[in-house]
């Protein structure tokens, strides 16, 4: 048996209750068009916390109209830019007043272990929006020196109504990644959410409201993908489309955006980032931050360390204690103190990991632990190792987003960058080694938007990110999510007397 499992069997009760289900339009909460719920689940038991209202193609266009109007008639995008500001730092005041009941809602939908909800990213959220307060009465254009008797400047002008969808994996930091940039730069939004995890972020956005945001400039309606997704990806007046999730639907949305308004779009995509542990590597903390590196959230990151390349010459030493690393692993109700692994978000994706496990098995690569479910109801699996993984199995292929670490053996760096690099994805990479020339060869050579060096998901509101390759298109946070959210317009006037 792979691990300690905290009793299954005695679920603390969540302490918050839920207060907002319907779709957030116009700065009011409100009914879906179709008076349609659909149910919103605990991970851990998979039974119905609550239903939720069931946005579609009537509810987007119903938030759009209310987005369009905030933009073209304001206040917000003409606010000054400090008003707006104080309105993002305000919010982020109010989150932190409010983080008890957020990280218990976070958790109760989601399954990840509330320390982390609350420790971590519900701190990384409020830096996040005070990141960007920062930023909105910086935004400014350019004085440009053309030829001839002009006077040329840029305007730096927010894009107009944004239309935003976003994965279950981290719903409140997807959420910050997606709004801070929008708000300050001065737009509207649109947010769809994913309908797995509906509940954090209409919390959120009333909050927003308290804080001072008018009426539709952010409206956030639930629903799923195929049906309020789409419409919102698709519409025709929609400025700008932004996505994270997986690639196959990444293609649909730049299909639907293509095909109604060429609207630009930025899509944050999948991964099967190289983790690569070098020979002169420090293996007791290389495995620690491997382990880190893949089984952190469940498993569920876009860019976790999956295909874990090691050094030949430390390869079985590294494996012996990666097993026992993943072995003491504390899998149990993420309410409860000291738990690590909860349990996956829900029966598809508990099914699909379980699916890629028999597929790790059946093409013989070396199972070490792990393999299976963990207790008899919600969606919890065992932490699983894979060794004498090789290039051409489906789990050092396909994007997992579950607990299966994969562990290949390699020779040289030539052979692990070829490797690493042979994959449609390059989003993340970490690369482990005391040696700085292999650690700046590998920065240099792997083609993946982030490599972090002796450390891995390092996620600073500052730090850009985004993928190279089928990972995505353009980069989130930092000053270059701003772009995604900014026109361009050049102004040019004659000069009455060229000589001055
Ligand atoms: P998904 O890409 O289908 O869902 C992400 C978001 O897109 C959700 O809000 C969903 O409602 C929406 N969506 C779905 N179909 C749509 C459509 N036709 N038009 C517009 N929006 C649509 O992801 P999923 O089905 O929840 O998970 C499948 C796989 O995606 C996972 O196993 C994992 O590999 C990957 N994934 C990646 C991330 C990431 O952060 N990159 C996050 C979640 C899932």
């Amino acid at each position: 048996r792979c691990s300690t499992a905290a009793a299954l069997e005695e679920l603390i009760f969540p302490p918050v209750q839920i207060s907002y289900t319907q779709n957030l339009i116009d700065g009011k909460f409100v009914d879906a068009a179709s008076g349609k719920t659909f149910p919103t689940y605990d991970p851990r038991t998979g039974e119905v916390i609550a239903r939720v209202a069931e946005g579609d193609a009537e509810d987007i266009n119903r938030a759009v109209a209310a987005a369009r109007k905030a933009f073209d008639e304001g206040p917000w995008p003409k606010m000054s830019p400090y008003e707006r500001s104080r309105i993002l730092l305000r919010f982020a005041d109010l989150v932190e007043k409010h983080s008890e009941e957020l990280a218990a809602l976070e958790t109760w939908n989601n399954g990840k272990p509330h320390e982390q909800a609350a420790k971590s990213e519900l701190p990384l959220l409020i830096r996040l929006f005070h990141y960007y307060a920062g930023w909105a009465d910086k935004i400014h254009g350019l004085t440009v020196p053309a030829d001839g008797p002009h006077h040329v400047q840029t305007l730096h002008e927010p894009i107009g109504v944004a239309g935003q969808i976003i994965p279950w994996n981290f719903p409140l930091i997807m959420f910050a990644w997606k709004v801070g940039p929008a708000l300050a730069c001065g737009n509207t939004i649109v947010l769809k959410t994913a309908e797995q995890t509906p509940l954090t972020a209409l919390y959120v956005a009333k909050l927003f409201h308290e804080a001072g945001l008018p009426p539709g400039v952010l409206n956030v309606v639930s629903g799923y993908g195929p049906t309020a997704g789409a419409a919102l990806a698709g519409h025709m007046d929609v400025d700008k489309v932004a996505f994270t999730g997986s690639t196959d639907t990444g293609k649909i949305v730049l299909e639907l955006a293509a095909k109604s308004n060429l609207k630009p779009v930025t899509l944050e995509l999948g991964g099967k980032s190289p983790f690569i542990v070098c020979e002169d590597a420090d293996i007791d903390k290389a495995v620690e931050l491997a382990h880190f590196a893949l089984f952190f959230n469940q498993g569920q990151c876009c860019c976790a360390g999956s295909r874990t390349f090691v050094h030949e010459r430390v390869y079985d030493e590294f494996l012996e204690k990666a097993k026992a690393r993943a072995l003491k692993r504390v899998v149990g109700d993420p309410f409860k103190k000291g738990v690590e692994q909860g349990p996956q978000i829900d029966s598809e994706q508990f099914e699909k990991v379980l699916r890629y496990i028999r597929s790790g098995i059946e093409s013989n690569a070396t199972l070490e632990c792990g393999g299976d479910r963990l207790g008899t109801r919600g969606y919890f699996i065992q932490p699983t190792v894979f060794s004498n993984v090789t290039d051409d199995m489906l789990i050092a292929k396909d994007e997992i987003f579950g607990p299966v670490q994969s562990i290949l053996k390699f020779k040289d760096l030539d052979e692990v960058i070829r490797r690493a690099n042979a994959t449609r994805y390059g989003l993340a990479a970490g690369v482990f080694t005391q040696n700085m020339d292999t650690a700046n060869t590998l920065t240099r050579a792997l083609r993946t938007g982030t490599v972090w060096v002796n450390c891995f998901d390092v996620f600073d509101a500052a730090i850009p990110f985004g993928g190279y390759k089928m990972s995505g298109i353009g980069r989130e946070k930092g000053i270059y999510s701003l772009h995604n959210y900014l026109q361009v317009k050049a102004v040019v006037t004659p000069l009455k007397n060229p000589a001055w």
